[in-house]
């Protein structure tokens, strides 16, 4: 789909329920902070090889990732921090008008515009109403391109952010002993800390500076096990030498499993 894309926000609220809102480190602080709710969502890529300089999905995925080891097998984790709530937001008024409008996250201020690169606009997956999308509003892509030059400067800054959190991420998870993800592209192990201590401790991982840095492209720093709920999957990652946790294993351990497929 690549057709000049108008838009206006006609304040229906409906992208503000059923939330799976992905913060940046200083976002899920300030979220924390208001007395909302954020988990990690975990998924890990299998990285033998560095992608070729042209292979830009993947040199988009190395930005935001930090590097690991699930046994002998190099990966990159990408841990995402979300606010996820089924229904209303617990920051949404009764007027529909967003209560911390003044500093609410990037992803609010860019929906319905992706923020992956690699992801085009699709009006027919995004929760506005068709009247949003009249040809009478101002363009906000075209060609597949955002055109809106504050969208693309937010949706910008997003990419920026995600890519200097990798590695206060990875401090976060060895501070918190998380490190079981889901294949990247078949789900997300999701870890659902004390919101106290999750607080506390993403605070401290961003003031850790040198020492996140070093974690960022330290392969050894951390052992990382995968979960999934495919066999094969699991067998393919075993045969590679990668460590392979049951889902019941995770259960137990405040992990739960979110896959994008059938159990198999
Ligand atoms: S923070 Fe505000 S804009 Fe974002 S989902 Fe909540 S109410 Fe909506
Ligand atoms: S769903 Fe779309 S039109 Fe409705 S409030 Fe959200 S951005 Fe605006």
């Amino acid at each position: 789909m690549s057709q000049t894309l108008h838009f206006s926000c006609t304040m229906c609220g409906k992208c503000c329920h059923d939330l799976r809102l992905p913060l940046s480190v200083d976002e899920a602080i300030g979220w924390l902070g208001n007395g909302g709710k954020v988990e990690c969502f975990c998924e890990a890529i299998p990285w033998p090889l560095e992608p070729a300089a042209d292979d830009l999905p993947a040199r988009h995925k190395r930005r935001r990732s930090f590097a690991a080891r699930s046994g002998k097998l190099p990966v990159r984790v990408i841990v995402n921090l979300v606010a996820s709530y089924e229904g209303a937001c617990p920051f949404l008024q009764a007027d529909l008008r967003c209560g911390v409008y003044e500093t609410r996250p990037r992803v609010c201020r860019i929906y319905p515009a992706e923020v992956n690169p690699f992801v085009e606009l699709d009006p027919a997956r995004k929760a506005c109403p068709p009247e949003a999308w009249s040809p009478e509003n101002r363009v906000l892509a075209r060609g597949g391109v955002i055109v809106d030059a504050q969208i693309a400067a937010l949706a910008a800054q997003s990419r920026e952010a995600d890519a200097q959190d990798a590695s206060v991420k990875a401090a976060l998870c060895a501070s918190l002993g998380i490190s079981t993800a889901a294949l990247s592209n078949e789900g997300f192990a999701i870890h659902s800390p004390d919101r106290d201590a999750l607080y506390r401790a993403l605070r401290a991982a961003r003031e850790s500076g040198l020492r996140a840095a070093d974690l960022h492209d330290e392969p050894d720093a951390m052992q990382w096990s995968f979960a999934s709920n495919r066999a094969p999957t699991r067998t393919v990652l075993e045969e590679i030498g990668a460590n392979v946790t049951p889902l019941q294993d995770n259960a137990t351990n405040a992990c739960r499993y979110l896959g994008f497929h059938a159990d198999q």
